[in-house]
C-alpha cells in the first residue's frame, strides 16, 4: 500500500495526528493508496511555509529566472509523463490514452506557456495632469490556495499553479480527496526541478475540513477554485470574511446547437465527443444537444447508433476510449438522473444502465442518450456530470438561442452550421465564456477559459489568467 504524505515547506510529512484517507481505483474498486488527512495545524504550517517563501530565494529571483525555473518544472513533468499519466488513470478512471496524450501533455504545456509570461508581466506609465511621473507595476497577490476537483486533477491544478507561479506568488495546492496522486507526484517533480521550499505546498484531506480551513485562513490572499457551483457559493461566502481575491470555475449545462445547414457528419462526431469525452465528467460537456426539428429524427437516430457502439473498457488499455466513472457516489448520482429523466417522460434511445467490462468490478456506465427532452425537465437544467446527453428540439435560430441561454450556467456552447453569418450571429448572442463553431471540446493554453452567469468568474489559461494572480500598484513621483 502506497502511503502518501503532505508536502509542506519542501518536506514530506505525515498529517498531524497520523490520520489517513483511502484512494480508490474506480475501475477495480481497490484501495490503491492512503493519503494524509491534514488538520488545521497542517494548514497553518503550509500557510507559514508559503508566506516565508514569498520573501525567501523565490522572491529574490528575477522574473526571467523565475520563468526558467517554471519551464524546468514543465520539462521534468514531461520526463515523467508515463508514470504521471498512469497515476491519473488509476485514481480517476479515465482512459490512459486521454491521460498520456491529452491531459498530462497539456499540464506540462501550461507550465511552459506561463513560464514564458513571467518576464512579460509589466506596468505602464500614466499621463497625468501636473508635473509628476506616474507608473504602474503588477505585483503578486501573495499566497494562493488552489482547490481543484477530480475530473482533470493535474490539468486543472496547473491552470492555477502555472499563472500563480509565473506572477511570483507561492501556492498551496489542495487536490480532491478522490484524486490526489498526481498533485502529490507533481510536488516531488517541482522539488526535483529546484523550486525553492515552500513555493509549492501540497496538502490533502477533505474539502469540508482542509478546503474550508484554507478559505477561512487570514494568511491566504487568493482562492482559485474549481468545483461544484454550490461549493463555489460557499467558498465565496466564507472568503468574504477575509475579503480574499477569488476566482471560481464552476459547473455547466452547455448547449451544442445543430442547424440543418451544418456538415452533419462532423456535427454527429461533435455531439458525441462533446458529451462522452472524459465520460461526461467535463465542466464544459455539451450535455444539451439542441437540434433543429426538421432534422431531429434522422440526426438523433445516428447519434443513438454511434453511442451504442461506444463501449467502456479497461482504462489502462490503450484502445479504451470510455473509462470508469470516477466514483461509486458519482455513478449512483448519474444513474439517479437517468431514472428521473424516464419518470419525467424523456425517451431513452441509447444506454441508461451500469456497464460491466467483464471483471464484475468497477464503476462503468453505458453512454446514454435521451430524446424528446423538454427544456423544463431536470436533465435539461441540472448538471449531471456524467455520460448522459439530453436532446432538445428547436424551430428556428431565435428559439435555438433562447433555449441555449435558458440556463443558470454559461460556461461553453457549440454551434454547427455552414452559414458564416449565422455562426457569428449566434456566437455573439450566446451567454457563454467559450463558443465553439463547428468543433467542440477543444482547448489551448493560449486561449482563456471561464464562465458567464453561475458558471463562475475569472479566466484560466491565456494572458487574461495573469490578471487574476497580480495586483496593480500605482506610483506617483513628484517632479515639480
Ligand atoms: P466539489 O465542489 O465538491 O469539490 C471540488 C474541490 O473543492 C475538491 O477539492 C473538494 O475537496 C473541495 N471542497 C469541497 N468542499 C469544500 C469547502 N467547503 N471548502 C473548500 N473546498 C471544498 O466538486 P466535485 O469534486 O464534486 O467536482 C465536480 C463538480 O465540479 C461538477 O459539478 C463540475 O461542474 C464542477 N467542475 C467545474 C469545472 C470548471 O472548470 N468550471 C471543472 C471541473 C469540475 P474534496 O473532494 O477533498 O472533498
Amino acid at each position: 500500500m502506497d502511503r502518501k504524505q503532505l508536502l509542506i515547506g519542501g518536506e514530506w510529512r505525515d498529517a498531524e495526528g497520523g490520520k489517513t484517507l483511502p484512494v480508490i481505483n474506480p475501475a477495480t474498486e481497490e484501495v490503491i493508496a492512503e493519503i494524509g488527512a491534514a488538520s488545521k495545524s497542517d494548514v497553518d504550517a503550509a500557510v507559514a511555509a508559503a508566506r516565508a517563501a514569498l520573501t525567501g530565494p523565490w522572491g529574490k529571483l528575477s522574473a526571467r529566472e523565475r520563468g526558467r525555473l517554471i519551464w524546468r518544472v514543465g520539462e521534468k513533468l514531461v520526463e515523467q509523463i508515463d508514470q504521471v499519466a498512469r497515476l491519473e488513470t488509476l485514481h480517476n478512471g479515465k482512459p490512459i490514452t486521454e491521460s498520456r496524450h491529452i491531459e498530462i501533455p497539456m499540464a506540462a504545456e501550461c507550465l511552459q506557456y506561463f513560464a514564458g509570461w513571467a518576464d512579460k508581466i509589466h506596468g505602464e506609465t500614466v499621463p497625468v495632469k501636473g508635473n509628476a511621473l506616474v507608473y504602474t507595476t503588477r505585483e503578486p497577490l501573495g499566497v494562493v490556495a488552489a482547490i481543484v476537483p477530480w475530473n482533470f486533477p493535474l490539468l486543472l491544478a496547473m491552470w492555477k499553479v502555472a499563472p500563480a507561479l509565473a506572477a511570483g506568488n507561492t501556492v498551496i495546492l489542495k487536490p480532491a480527496s478522490q484524486t490526489p496522486l498526481t498533485a502529490l507526484a507533481f510536488g516531488q517533480i517541482a522539488l526535483e526541478a529546484g523550486l525553492p521550499p515552500g513555493v509549492l505546498n501540497v496538502i490533502t484531506g477533505s474539502g469540508a475540513s482542509v478546503g474550508q480551513a484554507l478559505v477561512e485562513h487570514p494568511g491566504i490572499d487568493k482562492i482559485a477554485f474549481t468545483g461544484d457551483t454550490s461549493t463555489g457559493r460557499g467558498v465565496m461566502r466564507t472568503a468574504a470574511e477575509t475579503l480574499k481575491h477569488i476566482t471560481l470555475e464552476l459547473g455547466g449545462k452547455s448547449p451544442n446547437i445543430v442547424f440543418p445547414d451544418a456538415d452533419l457528419d462532423a456535427a454527429l462526431r461533435g455531439a458525441t465527443i462533446g458529451i462522452f469525452y472524459g465520460k461526461g465528467e467535463v465542466c464544459a460537456a455539451g450535455s444539451r444537444l439542441l437540434v433543429d426539428k426538421s432534422i431531429k429524427d434522422q440526426f438523433l437516430a445516428k447519434v443513438a447508433e454511434r453511442t451504442k457502439k461506444m463501449v467502456p473498457g479497461d482504462p489502462l488499455d490503450p484502445k479504451t476510449r470510455l473509462g470508469a466513472i470516477s466514483s461509486k457516489a458519482q455513478l449512483e448520482r448519474v444513474l439517479n438522473y437517468v431514472e428521473i429523466a424516464k419518470k419525467e417522460g424523456a425517451s431513452l434511445v441509447a444506454g441508461g444502465s451500469r456497464a460491466d467490462i467483464g471483471t464484475g468490478k468497477g464503476y462503468f456506465m453505458q453512454p446514454t442518450v435521451f430524446a424528446d427532452v423538454k427544456p423544463d425537465m431536470t436533465i435539461a437544467r441540472e448538471e449531471i456530470f456524467g455520460p448522459v446527453l439530453a436532446a432538445i428540439e428547436f424551430a428556428d435560430v431565435d428559439e435555438a438561442i433562447a433555449r441555449a441561454n435558458d440556463s443558470m450556467y454559461g460556461l461553453a456552447a457549440g454551434v454547427w452550421t455552414r452559414d458564416v453569418k449565422k455562426a457569428h450571429y449566434v456566437a455573439s448572442r450566446l451567454q457563454a465564456g467559450t463558443v465553439w463553431v463547428n468543433t467542440y471540446n477543444v482547448y489551448d493554453t493560449a486561449a482563456s477559459f471561464g464562465g458567464y452567469k453561475q458558471s463562475g468568474f475569472g479566466r484560466e489559461m491565456g494572458q487574461h489568467a495573469l490578471d487574476y494572480y497580480t495586483q496593480l500598484k500605482t506610483v506617483w513621483v513628484d517632479l515639480g
